[in-house]
């Protein structure tokens, strides 16, 4: 066995459990190692010196040259040989066999699991799953899913961080730089972690979710084992089989989103699309330096439909932008007309210190801004309105945020949200129940099915159905 050095001792336990960790590779793969062997002795695993010390045997191989996987092959070999429990990660735990799974496990069926590189978190998960963490009084006070600033049954899934874009009126990418994409299976690990702690809703966050993996040309990572591409779609997919609702929020029109429509339409993925447009004008979006032109998202918005009739889009837009015409503003309500959005926001512009916007010729008046952000609210909250009075007399299932009592009436409700309401952001459907014994079986995150009885300008009213 050829281990890395052997950090002292922290602190002796006679129970704890002791891994032995050989690192082949390059320097990329010896700071992955550390990784892991710093969150090892973080959780209180010992790192052995010899096989036959140690309870399971990591194994963190290298693919680089033919020389290198034989190398790597053969100390697999061996520790299974010497051990027989053994977890390999690394960059040959990325290349694939002839029969489509990965090399390693061909060569070794009996290894316990397989990673590529960059992946501590998930060889942590997978010792976890063969070699039980050490009790730590102090660590394990924090719950499964995390220190949680939301209720219980829903959470933010952030996939992301930072933005490719260089939109005029916002100075996030100078704060927090350009995309970088979290790995893939660390991702669907939070997740399913959230989910085994109680969460029923999970809504995916990030600057640009239709942008996730671009910044790692859509690299291959590994969920539970398994080869997925950083991907938004095949994020999707994963996230759809844990057993939550799934929630898509920032979500830019780009073509590749109509592949989770049909995920959708299948009832793995929530209908709603939270969809930043800002603007309908081609001249517009161009000083924004926003990506898609108006024309081209109607016709992604009919394409959408098509496939999802049920889909909630939401968006939010920006009115009063400098240079403005009237009849680009025009435009845009001629836009919201035409696309029926479900929920809407709107800001009048408004410079932010730093915005390359503020720069631009022909800003506008106050009023004026203001003036149209009114003008735009007042179309928009006659067509969400219209949308919402459609929905009465249909069906669906909503789940349960919170309970309400009105105390003079001393009548009994429901808080809840159908597919088509994110919470915090749009309106909620209240469900009127019978009483007290109804109430108290219905907890926050259940779910149930309704009929729509009324709407209102924002929430819905709903009866038991
Ligand atoms: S508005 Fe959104 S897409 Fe545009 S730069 Fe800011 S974070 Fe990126």
């Amino acid at each position: 066995m050829s281990p890395v050095q052997k950090p002292a001792p922290r602190r002796s336990r006679k129970s704890s459990p002791k891994v032995g960790f050989v690192s082949l590779g390059c320097p990329k793969a010896m700071v992955d190692s550390e990784r892991i062997l710093t969150q090892l002795r973080a959780e209180g695993y010992e790192i052995a010196g010899d096989y036959g010390g140690s309870d399971l045997v990591v194994v963190n191989t290298c693919g680089f040259i033919d020389e290198a996987v034989q190398e790597s092959l053969d100390a697999i070999g061996e520790a299974l040989a010497e051990n027989g429990k053994v977890i390999v990660t690394g960059c040959l735990g990325a290349r694939r066999g002839s029969g489509g799974g990965t090399l390693v496990g061909e060569v070794h069926p009996k290894v316990l699991a397989v990673t590529g590189p960059h992946a501590a978190d998930e060889v942590m998960e997978h010792i976890h799953a063969h070699l039980a963490k050490p009790h730590d009084p102090f660590a394990d006070l924090v719950p499964p899913g995390g220190v949680k600033l939301t209720p219980r049954h829903y959470a933010y899934l952030k996939i992301s961080e930072g933005c490719n874009h260089r939109c005029t009126f916002c100075i996030i990418p100078s704060m927090r730089g350009d995309l970088v994409s979290r790995p893939i299976g660390e991702v669907v690990r939070e997740a399913a972690a959230l989910v085994r702690a109680g969460v029923k809703e999970l809504l995916v966050v990030s600057q640009d979710t239709s942008a996730y993996g671009v910044d790692v040309r859509y690299r291959t990572g590994f969920v539970g084992g398994r080869p997925v591409r950083t991907r938004m779609t095949e994020l999707v997919r994963e996230l759809a089989g844990l057993g939550a609702r799934v929630r898509l929020h920032y979500v830019y029109p780009y073509p590749h989103v109509d592949e989770v429509l049909p995920l959708m339409a299948e009832g793995r993925v929530l209908p709603y699309l939270d969809v930043p447009f800002q603007h309908s004008h081609p001249r517009i979006l161009k000083l924004m330096k926003r990506p898609a032109s108006g024309e081209k998202n109607i016709e992604r918005i009919r394409a959408w439909r098509a496939i999802c009739p049920d889909l909630t889009i939401r968006s939010t837009f920006i009115a009063g932008f400098p240079g403005e015409t009237e009849a680009e503003f025009e435009h845009l309500l001629a836009f919201l007309r035409e696309a029926e959005l479900d929920r809407v926001g709107c800001f009048a512009w408004s410079p932010v210190e730093g915005a390359a916007a503020n720069a631009l010729p022909g800003q506008l008046p106050d009023e004026v801004r203001e003036a149209r952000r009114a003008r735009f609210m007042q179309v928009q909250s006659e067509i969400s309105a219209g949308r919402l009075r459609r929905r009465v007399g249909t069906r669906c299932t909503v789940m349960v945020d919170a309970i309400e009592r009105d105390a003079e009436a001393g009548a009994w409700r429901a808080a809840t949200r159908s597919a088509g309401e994110a919470p915090e952001i749009d309106g909620l459907v209240y469900v009127a129940l019978d009483g007290e014994a109804q109430a108290r079986a219905l907890p926050p995150g259940s779910e149930l099915a309704v009929r729509i009885v009324d709407a209102g300008e924002h929430d819905l009213f709903a009866v038991p159905a």
